[in-house]
């Protein structure tokens, strides 16, 4: 099983050590860590170095564009340099955050999307609320060694644009939750061969029925452990009518295709 968007370095998961125990009893074969601002890029290197599984990706999201070094694009870029599996994210735009600012937003996103157009790395990126500017942006980029869209919850509507630009969609337990029928549904519109699975642990808690893992809350707060995507993959194959080792397969395939399916350049 692959895992296309978490955040293995989050501290509230604790120590990685057991969590990585688990995922690998799991046979959980690749993580893409998300680093999300020049503080935790370092751990995500660190398990990078430590775990074979975890494939880094580092980026300043869009929630942390507020409070970081000014030289951060040069860091950045030696972490590519340095790990040249490495791809670029979580990067994005968020409007549902208080206090954003858009338009800061987009120039770190463009510095982003520029870099992995040049250093030929696949994206990943976050985006609540702001579609349509997402849209223009990647419009004006360069994807071709590819992007997905995490947790995607945008409309329906728009899909079709993102499709025709390469992007793949990835889909969390979370959607499986009751209430949120509309954003599953959506994914009935994606080619199959677009769809990814994510746990994005710690965060985007599942039902309570996919949790084989858990965890100790923090501050009052629900935390993922990354093996609940097990039970992702089970309900994704059983939505979809399929064995669940055919699902492994299909979404390992695209996963490959997503992250592996450009050309790399270091
Ligand atoms: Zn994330």
């Amino acid at each position: 099983m692959t895992d296309s968007h978490l955040h293995l370095q989050d501290a509230r998961l604790g120590d990685p050590g057991p969590i990585l125990a688990a995922v690998r009893r799991e046979k959980i074969r690749a993580l893409v860590v998300n680093g999300t601002h020049p503080e935790d890029w370092g751990e995500v290197a660190r398990l990078a170095r430590i775990a074979p599984e975890v494939i880094p990706s580092f980026g300043l999201h869009p929630w942390r564009v507020g409070d970081v070094p000014s030289d951060w694009p040069e860091t950045l870029e030696g972490r590519l340099r340095e790990f040249p599996e490495a791809g670029v994210g979580e990067a994005g735009l968020d409007r549902w955050i208080r206090g954003h600012d858009l338009e800061r937003q987009k120039e770190v996103l463009q510095i982003q999307l520029e870099l992995a157009a040049t250093l030929r790395r696949p994206l990943s990126l976050h985006c609540l609320q702001a579609w349509g500017t997402l849209l223009e942006c990647l419009r004006n980029a360069d994807l071709s060694a590819g992007c997905l869209l995490h947790s995607y919850a945008g409309p329906v509507e728009m899909l079709g644009d993102f499709i025709d630009l390469g992007a793949y969609f990835s889909l969390s337990g979370y959607f499986f939750r009751d209430g949120k029928e509309k954003k599953l549904e959506t994914f009935e519109s994606i080619p199959p061969e677009r769809i990814l699975l994510e746990s994005d642990a710690p965060d985007m808690m599942p039902p309570e029925q996919f949790v084989r893992f858990p965890l100790p809350e923090r501050d009052g707060e629900a935390i993922n452990h990354p093996a609940n995507l097990v039970s992702l993959y089970e309900a994704y194959a059983r939505w979809q009518g399929l064995a669940t080792a055919d699902a492994i397969l299909r979404i390992r395939r695209s996963f490959a295709s997503w992250f592996f399916g450009g050309e790399r350049k270091h």
